[in-house]
Order: C-alpha cells, then structure tokens, then sequence
C-alpha cells in the first residue's frame, strides 16, 4: 500500500475515525477504502472493513435520523389509530342504518306496535 503522499512524496498519516490517511505537508487526503489492496489479507481486511464501515453508517444513520424516525413511527401510529376509528365509524354507522331498518320494518309489519 502507498504510504506516501503522492504530492509531496512524506509520510502519510492515517485517521482512523475518517477513514482516510492524510499528507501532514500538504493536505493532500487519500481515502484507506478507495485503496487496492495488495494482499489476500488486505482484501480481507477490506471486506472486514466495509460491512464495518456499512454497520457503522447505518447506526450514525439511525443516531442522526433518530428524531426524525421517531416521528414517523408516531405519525404511522396515528394513522394507523385514524384509519381504525375511521373503520369504527363505518361499522357503528351500518349498525345503526340497520337498527333503523329493523325497526322500521317492524312498525310497518306489525311486529312492534
Ligand atoms: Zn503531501
């Protein structure tokens, strides 16, 4: 693996927690990912690496997100609770509509006087 800058040719210096190595002379940043790795060890370490890195956007995703999933559980939850007393209704509704029926068929047949 290059270890040198390919600007200035010093040493790199690596930043784990950004996942880059870094020229500390010019700037110059170079992504450890985007790297070809030259052994059987560094394809493993790079497979490794990836679902590491996956694993960690996706928990960074969901810390950042947190509010905002939060919120749309709670607005599926009220939806969910809107359409169940929108079925309520419906169903109270017809019950209703029948009881009507009934009763006016049975003052009209004589069964309720
Ligand atoms: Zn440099």
């Amino acid at each position: 693996m290059n270890t040198n800058c390919v600007n200035c040719g010093a040493a790199l210096e690596i930043d784990q927690l950004r996942q880059i190595k870094h020229c500390p002379y010019c700037g110059a940043e170079v992504e450890i990912k985007d790297e070809t790795p030259d052994t059987m060890a560094g394809t493993i370490h790079g497979i490794a690496k990836t679902f590491f890195n996956q694993t960690a956007d996706k928990i960074r995703y969901n810390r950042e997100h947190a509010v905002e999933i939060a919120e749309q559980r709670r607005k599926d939850k009220a939806e969910e609770a809107r359409q169940s007393r929108k079925m309520m209704m419906y169903m109270m509704g017809g019950m209703a509509a029948l009881m009507t029926v009934m009763v006016v068929v049975m003052r009209i047949t004589g069964a309720w006087a």
